[in-house]
């Protein structure tokens, strides 16, 4: 069965063929770390866990960078304001990023890269386009990319012309630039820049990248230093950066390296609450840290997420946080029933209603990662199962069979709520591996080695994972 995206770029469905497979090189852009970002940002990023994940389901080896903006205006701004220089005040925000970002489930991107630590590979990006003649100095000092100059801007938006001629938009640095169209590359510094230490020294001038620079910049450096390449296999990001983010995007790393910077453009829609977009501005925000001081269990926020399809706004209300809380759990006690019928025993046949369960499911994500109707096929597997459980139907074999598959396909989705499948003996390894992390945390070696030999005696082995330490019962 062929994986099948909607590309942008194309504005149409079409067969996923990554540049080296099994390689998928993943891009896409992180939060602005100044503020606590609100869940509409973690839409996004659950979009793009929900893209890798199920591309790892099918095989593939996805290298996946998300980026961190750690300077641009309103950080500088706020940063003077708070009297502290851009990296002590981006610094806790990061830090709550990856908070929120574990707290949803979402496995933990390779890179995240901070536009900070890529000033070099932006100043040698922008030296590029001078030399290509796609950028100039302004009068200003600063480095504005020259759009007429590049053939192809606005394919990926494709805006009409009259909404990108000159002119059309005014701002400050209007009258530096030949052409309204044109954007900054490299923003000469400012007093409050060098104030807060965003200022760095470059061939055409002290001070710091645009916005948009850094992506490009960043992306490329990524894949071309571990894999000698300069196309990503897909790029995403809400959709709000359509344009003039991404456009800007194409026009500096194509222009720089006259290759083509993205084969698949993949946008997540918005998230609405109470039916209107999510602005400071109204201060209808909503952030992760308030899902969790709710106590929402970030499963169930994931099942909401994953109910409408990536390209369709979501519309954020109680009742329907309530129906994603009733699905989860009903997963949940599933996946209990299901461990009880296993008892422990070896996976030994399987039971037509999964094989028809992962069909439904491969089905409905090959189309465009449609999870809404992956889960509709979830929920209609759960109905017969636990009717197939009433009648006892399955062997212990055959419900260890049953776990395997669903396991495989929750770990696509994450949507089952972790208390929830804790019996006795997990609730109690899950202490014990607290307490042994403590331990280590501590220098207490010997203790937490004490533990593992605790556990062990009742069958449990622990194996230390990049994502935390995980624990198997050995058979029999
Ligand atoms: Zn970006």
């Amino acid at each position: 069965m062929v994986l099948r995206l909607y590309n942008t770029l194309s504005r149409r469905v079409e067969p996923f063929e990554p540049l080296a497979p099994p390689r998928v090189t993943l891009y896409t852009c992180g939060p602005t770390v100044w503020s606590y970002a609100h869940v509409g940002n973690f839409r996004t990023f659950l979009f793009s866990d929900l893209l890798r994940r199920y591309l790892e389901y099918r095989g593939y080896d996805v290298f996946t960078v998300m980026n961190l903006t750690d300077v641009d205006d309103r950080i500088i701004k706020a940063a003077g304001e708070a009297g502290t220089s851009v990296r002590e005040f981006t610094d806790r925000f990061a830090e709550a990023f990856f908070e929120d970002r574990d707290y949803l489930r979402i496995k933990p991107a390779d890179l995240y890269p901070r536009a900070t630590a890529h000033i070099e590979h932006m100043i040698a990006l922008v030296e590029q386009l001078l030399d290509r003649g796609l950028a100039y100095r302004g009068e200003d000092g600063s480095v504005y990319f020259s759009v007429g100059a590049f053939n192809g801007y606005g394919r990926l938006s494709r805006l009409d012309t009259r909404e990108l001629k000159p002119g059309a938009r005014v701002s400050s640095d209007e009258y530096s630039k030949e052409d309204a169209r044109d954007f900054a590359l490299w923003k000469t510094a400012s007093t409050l820049d060098e104030t807060v230490g965003a200022a760095w020294d470059a061939p055409f001038g002290r001070g710091r990248p645009g916005w948009h620079l850094e992506c490009s910049a960043m992306a490329l450096a990524e894949i071309r230093g571990r894999f000698g390449i300069e196309t990503l296999d897909i790029h995403a990001g809400g959709v709000d950066l359509v344009f003039p983010h991404h456009e800007n995007e194409i026009a500096q790393s194509e222009g720089a390296t006259g290759r083509p910077f993205v084969r698949c453009w993949m946008h997540g829609e918005f998230l609405l609450i109470g039916g209107t977009k999510m602005s400071k501005r109204f201060g209808n925000t909503l952030t992760v840290r308030d899902l969790r001081e709710e106590g929402v269990d970030p499963a169930s926020f994931r099942m909401l997420v994953f109910s409408t399809h990536y390209r369709q706004q979501l519309n954020l209300t109680d009742e329907a946080l309530e129906a994603a809380t009733e699905g989860a759990q009903r997963l949940a006690e599933l996946r209990e029933r299901l461990g009880r019928a296993a008892a422990g025993a070896s996976p030994d046949g399987v039971p037509r209603e999964v094989e028809q369960l992962e069909r439904a499911f491969a089905e409905a994500m090959n189309d465009d990662l449609s999870a809404p109707n992956a889960l509709a096929a979830v929920f209609t597997f759960v109905r017969v199962a636990n009717r197939r459980l009433d009648e006892g139907a399955w062997s212990a074999g055959e419900a260890a069979a049953v776990i395997e598959t669903f396991d495989r396909i929750m770990e696509v989705l994450e949507v089952v709520p972790r208390a929830e499948v804790e019996d006795d003996l997990t609730a109690w390894v899950a202490e014990r591996i607290k307490a042994r992390q403590r331990a280590r945390k501590a220098g207490d070696y010997a203790a937490a080695d004490a533990i593992r030999d605790e556990v062990a005696a009742c069958g449990i082995d622990l194996k230390d994972t990049p994502e935390g330490t995980r624990w198997t019962k050995r058979a029999g």
